[in-house]
């Protein structure tokens, strides 16, 4: 395919389109089935059909495309699984939401029907992700998409739960888990948000049960479950309590008869250091009560919904709602002389994230995994570095969640998910489990079997997702040759529940890690620090961001210059910076396209300088391979980041701003026309080099570029990666041109000090520090004019007098010197203005920082900020003034 001749504008949008056609055209990124070479695999994060995809995931994503790409290129067989995740309880949540806006109760419903709504949700939200992944130009294999409620993940799904239930890992017990009453489901740890709450700490006396005067007072911030109370605890050496211990109490309204007992868990500086042991609906009380077998187990006081509920509650409190349940017992509590004093209490309040109900611990019959087993071979395999963390920083995270791990609940009380693939036998109680739905219990043959109402947890089938998507448990030929993957891009805020995971299963089914290392990336932040959020309203849609900016635009801001791995900062800002970098990067290509003559063929390799090259061949040359050395090493170390400030300060400032600036002339034939040539190879081959290099970091305007230029093959997305070794080192002319951009910069500074105008081309004297410099200087002396705007620049000899009146500079390779403007009344005029101009945007500054209410609403280094402007403004002044005095005393 060939590209229309280069505009002199970069307009990303119809680039972008047109290349990303081409690339699906081409079918360049479908992995081959018989991979020849050592391939290189990832699998993308699913992300959730709940939404759709935020710039957070286009952080990730350009990360992964960037190691895709870069594979790809150096010649590996790439495969880049795309998929989405079902996401069980948060997908159930928005339609909810959904169809309650429209009046409909999604419980209501009959399942099928539900079922269908969610699908009708899925396909919107599919679609729209689809759009928003291919806007970004991600190199997935689309003929290898994944959903995790597809056929295969479904049988995938259940072939790992049933081989945990036969080898012992999966069993059925009532534990303590996080109940939502609004949605009626456990929920996980990660879906509980904790938040500091006001409460109301209620002191109330458990009066003796043998009729004496008195009782023991407890203070509790949930009255409204005493009723489901079997003991209240001490703590065994508490004084105060010790002779209460074996003594009964009554349970206040419904007087109860419950002991007193001691227990080490109590707390004695909390309210008066009596607990009310609560079993069903509190986790540390339920530790207590499993301490003390003789107590009995209570009913359930509070039911699935959340209501007061079972005949150990008064009548007339049943069946009401928590709340109002607390209010109404609380009455009671003080009308019949129970309570003792009511304070205020802050304390840390549990909610589901889905719904925002507050959490109510909850015994319940779940099915949980038997982590420890699978736990150990995860932690060894980060420990042996089969799974390497980076940054590496997250890697004593790792190890410190490992250590405290709890068995994993596994069930869920929702429709939308894979169903648990147990059938219970009613004549025999038998649990038939199998991966193929049985006809008949497996023991007694009886065809009265019932499946397990519930579903499973997400993650049950997330922590597949390296394997299951290439196939597993089939032995298919993307397993056997794209696993173990090599890498996993992720946020390291599921580091715990589903990378963790990973590694167990992986190691448990497949006897391997899953992925050699895994990547964290960082959270995105807006430019005044805060977290990008929906409702905040400083999270667009990637699809607007890049119909504005371009794909590519949107990619390298990610990039840079905030690494990929911390919570950087992202906005316009950002955004403005990586279109500066596109446009330097076309504009370098439409000004090598200007030198280069129709018919030219592809450089196929580095130009062969002559003997006597210029330096600033023999430089770039070597800079590029530099540079190339760099981002190999940083891509294969993980450091994204570094990789693309490597390509950005070689680009920006060494090839489009030096380079192109000192070989100008020998491009215009000025040098003769062996050097001309020499100077055209050289900036075509590093040029097309360099886009090459780019590719991977902004695969659309490097590909129309590309095109643009002479070139070998159809696509810069299949060419080959460039081999740095490939052109040639030259430390020496490296060394020398860092004297020269020294000399340059020492130049520059006095040109700005001597507030030189641009126009001015003033004269100058270098005497060098020593024979090796003032030759390399020396030989240079065209080079030190152009880029420093001088002329005629004149080497002094050791020992000459200085230029009289000229202003001076001394560094390490010698001493500087430029001619002062001349002192002519416009010059004074033109001085007299910027001072004028200087002077009023001092005094505002410094009113600013008079302002007491700026200094105390200003974030600190916005202050430090107005106060180095301000210095920096005082300074100019006093410059100025000395001109202005010095020509003063030289007008006649
Ligand atoms: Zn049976």
């Amino acid at each position: 395919m060939s590209a229309p001749a280069l505009p002199p504008r970069f307009e990303p949008r119809e680039i972008e389109t047109r290349w990303q056609l081409a690339w699906s055209e081409a079918d360049i990124f479908r992995a081959p089935e018989r991979p020849k070479g050592t391939p290189f695999s990832l699998v993308l994060p699913p992300p959730n059909v709940t939404g759709v995809l935020t710039l957070g995931h286009m952080l990730g994503d350009t990360v992964m495309d960037l190691l895709a790409r870069y594979h790809r290129m150096t010649g590996q067989p790439t495969l880049w699984v795309p998929g989405l995740d079902h996401a069980g309880l948060a997908t159930q949540v928005a339609v909810r939401r959904a169809l309650a806006k429209e009046g409909v109760r999604l419980e209501n419903l009959p399942r099928e029907d539900a079922v269908a709504q969610v699908e009708k949700w899925k396909s919107a939200r599919e679609a729209r992700i689809r759009e928003q992944t291919l806007a970004g130009g991600f190199s997935v294999d689309w003929s290898r998409f994944r959903y995790t409620m597809d056929p295969a993940s479904v049988r995938a799904t259940r072939e790992a739960f049933v081989r945990l239930y036969h080898e012992d890992l999966i069993y059925r017990a009532e534990r303590m888990v996080n109940w939502d009453p609004r949605l009626r489901t456990a929920i996980s740890d990660l879906e509980v948000v904790h938040a500091e709450e006001t409460g109301s700490l209620a002191y109330l006396q458990y009066r003796w049960a043998d009729g004496s005067p008195g009782g023991i007072e407890v203070a509790t911030v949930r009255p409204e479950t005493i009723f489901g109370d079997v003991a209240v605890a001490v703590h065994p050496d508490d004084p105060r309590h010790t002779s209460a211990l074996g003594r009964e109490v009554l349970v206040p309204i419904t007087r109860r008869p419950i002991p007193v007992i001691a227990d080490p868990a109590i707390d004695p500086t909390f309210g008066s250091g009596a607990l009310k042991v609560t079993p069903r609906h509190d986790l540390v009380d339920h530790e207590v009560f499993q301490r003390h077998p003789g107590l009995p187990m209570p009913p359930d006081v509070i039911d699935e919904r959340g209501r007061l509920a079972s005949d150990w509650v008064p009548e007339e409190l049943r069946g009401l709602d928590r709340d109002e349940g607390r209010k109404q017992t609380l009455e009671r509590l003080r009308a019949e002389g129970y309570v003792l004093q009511e304070v205020p209490y802050p304390h840390s309040v549990a909610r589901s994230e889905r719904s925002d109900a507050v959490v109510e611990p909850r015994l319940s019959t779940q099915w949980f995994v038997r982590i420890g087993p699978l736990a150990e071979p995860a932690v060894a395999a980060v420990r042996e570095g089969r799974v390497r963390i980076h940054p590496e920083r997250w890697t004593r995270t790792y190890y410190r969640w490992m250590e405290a791990i709890q068995d994993w609940c596994i069930s869920r009380q929702v429709f939308w998910g894979h169903s648990i693939p147990v059938y219970h036998c009613t004549p025999c109680a038998h649990n038939t489990v199998t991966v193929d739905v049985p006809e008949k219990c497996e023991k007694c043959g009886a065809p009265e079997i019932v499946s397990d109402p519930d579903v499973l947890d997400t993650w049950f089938t997330s922590w597949l997702w390296p394997f299951a998507a290439l196939g597993w448990p089939e032995a298919t030929s993307d397993l056997a040759h794209y696993y173990p993957t090599n890498v996993l891009v992720t946020g390291r805020d599921i580091m715990f529940f589903w990378v963790a995971r990973m590694i167990m299963a992986g190691e448990h089914f497949t006897g391997r890690a899953p992925f050699a290392d895994v990547y964290f990336t960082g959270m995105l932040r807006d430019e005044t620090g805060r977290k990008l959020s929906k409702s905040l309203g400083n999270s667009p849609d990637p699809i607007d961001v890049m119909r504005e900016r371009g794909a590519d635009s949107m990619r390298f801001a990610l990039l840079f210059p905030n690494p990929t791995e911390e919570d950087g900062p992202f906005g316009s800002h950002t955004l403005e910076g990586g279109a500066h970098f596109l446009t330097k990067v076309w504009n370098l290509v439409r000004f090598t396209l200007l030198h280069v003559s129709p018919g030219t063929p592809a450089p196929s390799g580095p130009p062969a300088l002559s003997l006597s090259a210029p330096l600033e061949n023999r430089w770039i040359l070597s800079r590029w391979r530099r540079t190339a050395e760099e981002v190999d090493r940083a891509l294969a170390a993980f450091e994204p980041s570094r990789a693309s400030t490597a390509v950005y300060t070689f680009v920006w400032h060494d090839l489009a701003d030096r380079y192109v600036e000192i070989v100008k002339e020998s491009l215009l034939g000025r040098h003769g026309e062996p050097t001309a040539r020499e100077a055209r190879d050289t900036l075509l081959y590093v040029v097309e080099r360099t886009l090459r290099l780019l590719h991977p970091f902004v695969p659309h305007v490097t590909e129309e570029l590309w095109h643009a230029l002479p070139h070998d093959g159809e696509l810069l997305a299949t060419a080959r990666w460039p081999m740095a070794a490939e052109s040639p080192a030259d430390p020496v002319a490296e060394l020398e041109m860092d004297t020269v951009l020294e000399a340059v910069r020492l130049l520059r500074n006095l040109r700005a000090e001597e507030h030189v105008p641009l126009e001015t081309v003033p004269t100058a004297w270098i005497r060098p520090g020593g024979p090796e410099v003032a030759r390399i200087l020396e030989r240079e002396r065209g080079t030190l004019e152009r880029l420093a705007r001088v002329h005629p620049l004149t080497f002094l000899g050791p020992g000459s007098a200085a230029p009289p009146q000229a202003a001076s500079r001394v560094a390490a390779l010698g001493e500087c010197y430029l001619e002062r403007p001349s002192p002519g009344p416009e010059a004074s005029e033109a001085l007299r203005k910027e001072r004028t101009k200087i002077s009023a945007l001092l005094e505002k500054t410094r009113a600013r920082l008079g302002d007491e209410g700026f200094r105390a609403r200003a974030p600190p280094e916005v202050v430090r900020e107005a106060e180095e402007k301000a210095r920096e403004l005082a300074e100019r002044i006093g410059r100025i003034d000395e001109h202005l005095k010095a020509e003063g005393s030289s007008s006649p």
